[in-house]
């Protein structure tokens, strides 16, 4: 399945929502929450960088517009790494359910935000937080989207039938247990507990690499800037990857990459 005899394949994801998190899908546009957002954007990504730059590793940015309007030159530099920029709505919105027009709308100003940046319109799309509606699909494969990641339907990728048209497009699934934000993020309003232990997570996603080492199949894992960021996070990220780089024939790709080979690999 993966190239070059590859026995398995790692995609390290990193949703950059920055302040939309707060501004708009939590609805509490203020400067304590606010600055959460600016955490991800001043420490979060810069060390997020660092980090695949010293093992070589490419990674998906999933990056609402807005993000990418507001932090341009961290966007910029994400390129310019040589890392994938995916969709992730405007604002960090949820019009999954507002239906087609407005879902259009803001997947067509997503697309412009990350254009301005990248010079090419997007392959990928993660909806945030997972917020898909009846029109989400058939609007990606009608503005040329390879795949969708906002789905948890298998550990591997796998084709999904549009809802409107019937078409097939690729999901390349995440899940919550591999994904930063259930295990850490903490909130008073709305509540939500986060503030795991980093050895707890590292032992859920060092099982989840190890089994799908044994299966030959796809690890997919979640972050957020402003969650990861932090300096006891980024050392456990690190000895995971250095757990995952003790292993022979591991694939480090893009979700982009994955999408183009499982794409070659299934179509008849
Ligand atoms: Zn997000």
């Amino acid at each position: 399945m993966w190239p070059d005899n590859k026995r398995c394949a790692v995609g390290l994801s990193f949703d950059f929502d920055a302040e939309t998190l707060w501004n708009r899908t939590m609805r509490q546009p203020f400067p304590g929450q606010l600055s959460r957002g600016e955490y991800g954007a001043r420490v979060g990504v810069p060390r997020i960088l660092k980090l695949l730059k010293k093992y070589d590793l490419k990674a998906t940015f999933f990056v609402p517009g807005w993000s990418a309007d507001t932090h341009p030159q961290l966007v910029e530099q994400m390129y310019a790494d040589g890392h994938e920029i995916g969709h992730h709505g405007y604002e960090h919105e949820f019009v999954g359910n507002k239906g087609r027009e407005a879902e259009l709308e803001v997947l067509l100003k997503g697309t412009q935000s990350l254009k301005r940046i990248t010079g090419q319109a997007p392959r990928g799309y993660r909806s945030p937080a997972g917020n898909t509606g009846p029109h989400t699909f058939d609007l990606l494969l009608d503005h040329d989207f390879l795949y969708d990641s906002s789905l948890v339907g298998d550990d591997n990728p796998y084709w999904l039938t549009t809802p409107q048209t019937k078409r097939q497009l690729l999901e390349v699934p995440y899940s919550w247990e591999l994904d930063d934000a259930p295990h850490f993020l903490f909130s008073f309003s709305p509540y939500f507990t986060g503030m795991s232990s980093q050895n707890k997570v590292y032992e859920i996603w060092q099982a989840e690499f190890d089994g799908a080492y044994a299966d030959g199949g796809f690890l997919g894992i979640v972050m957020h800037p402003q969650i990861i960021g932090r300096r006891s996070r980024m050392a456990m990220l690190e000895r995971l990857i250095q757990h995952i780089l003790g292993h022979e024939g591991v694939w480090f790709a893009t979700h982009c990459e994955v999408a183009q080979t499982w794409i070659a690999a299934t179509t008849p």
